[in-house]
C-alpha cells in the first residue's frame, strides 16, 4: 500500500534577512499559521540568522529549522565553511544541498554534494537534495538524463533505512526566481521519473517514502495545482517565502 507522505513546505531565504529581520519574519509566519501541524513547515535562513531563529522558534513545535549548505568534513581547515555538528547546535533539522545556485556559482559537483548528503545523514540532518535542468538542457531533450545523474550521483551509497529523512527538490533552473513555473504536468512528469530513479537505487518501498518537492517560482497563485499532482509532496520556496502572508498561504495550499 502506498505511504501517505506528509507534505513539506520549506522556505529558502537565500542571502536575505539579517538575524533581527529573520526574527520578525518568523513572528509573522507563526501568527499566520497558528498551531497547524498537518503540513510540515521548514525555514532555511542564512547561517548568521540560525541562532536567533532557533530561539524565536523555541516554543513552536510546527516549524523546523533548515540550513542552506554545509561542508562534509566534521571540522578542520576549511575557511568560511560550516559543519553538520555546528548546525546541530542550533537545532537545525534540514539542510539544503546541491542547490542550483551552488552548482552554478560555486562549482559544486555531484560527487561533492554526495559527500555532504552522506555526512548530513550521519549527523541526523535531513538533506533536501536539489536537482534540476537548465533551459538549454530541456530544449535539447536532456532533462531526464541530467536529473538522473544528479539524483543517482547525489544519493550514491545512501542506505535505504534513511528514506524517511531524505527530501529531493526538483527545481528547474529556468524557473528559479524568474516567475516562470513548470506546468503541473511538466513537474509531475519529472517527479514520477525521479520516484522511479529512487526505486532503482533504493527499492520501491523506500522510494515511496521520500518526499519530492517542487521549486521554482512557486507562489500562492500556482501552488494548489502543483501540489495536487500525485508525486509532488510539497515545495521549496524562495521569493514567496520572504513574506509571512504569502508563505502562510503556501502552507495552507498544502493542507
Ligand atoms: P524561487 O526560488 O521560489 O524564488 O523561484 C526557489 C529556490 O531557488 O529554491
Amino acid at each position: 500500500m502506498a505511504t501517505k507522505r506528509k507534505y513539506l513546505i520549506a522556505g529558502n531565504w537565500k542571502m536575505n534577512k539579517t538575524a533581527p529581520d529573520g526574527v520578525e519574519l518568523i513572528k509573522g509566519i507563526l501568527a499566520e499559521i497558528g498551531t497547524q501541524t498537518e503540513v510540515g513547515v521548514a525555514i532555511c535562513p542564512p547561517f548568521t540568522a540560525l541562532e536567533s531563529a532557533a530561539k524565536a522558534l523555541s516554543e513552536a513545535n510546527n516549524i523546523q529549522l533548515g540550513a542552506q549548505n554545509m561542508h562534509p568534513e566534521p571540522d578542520g581547515a576549511y575557511t568560511g565553511e560550516i559543519s553538520a555538528s555546528m548546525l546541530r547546535t542550533f537545532y537545525v533539522s534540514y539542510v539544503i544541498l546541491g542547490h542550483s545556485e551552488r552548482r552554478q556559482y560555486f562549482g559544486e559537483t555531484d560527487a561533492f554534494i554526495n559527500q555532504k548528503v552522506l555526512a548530513s545523514l550521519e549527523n541526523n540532518l535531513k538533506p533536501i537534495l536539489c536537482v534540476g535542468e537548465t533551459i538549454e538542457q530541456r530544449e535539447a531533450g536532456q532533462t531526464l538524463a541530467v536529473i538522473e545523474e544528479q539524483v543517482k550521483g547525489g544519493l550514491a551509497g545512501v542506505d535505504k533505512k534513511h528514506a524517511e529523512s531524505i527530501v529531493v527538490a526538483y527545481e528547474p533552473v529556468w524557473a528559479i526566481g524568474t516567475g516562470k513555473t513548470a506546468t503541473p504536468e511538466m513537474a509531475q512528469e519529472v517527479h514520477a521519473a525521479i520516484r522511479k530513479m529512487l526505486a532503482d537505487v533504493l527499492g520501491a518501498e523506500a522510494a515511496d517514502k521520500i518526499r519530492l518537492l517542487y521549486g521554482g517560482s512557486m507562489k500562492p497563485a500556482n501552488a494548489a495545482e502543483l501540489l495536487a499532482e500525485k508525486d509532488i509532496d510539497g515545495g521549496l520556496i524562495g521569493g514567496a517565502a520572504l513574506e509571512a502572508k504569502s508563505f502562510a498561504k503556501l502552507v495552507e495550499a498544502a493542507a
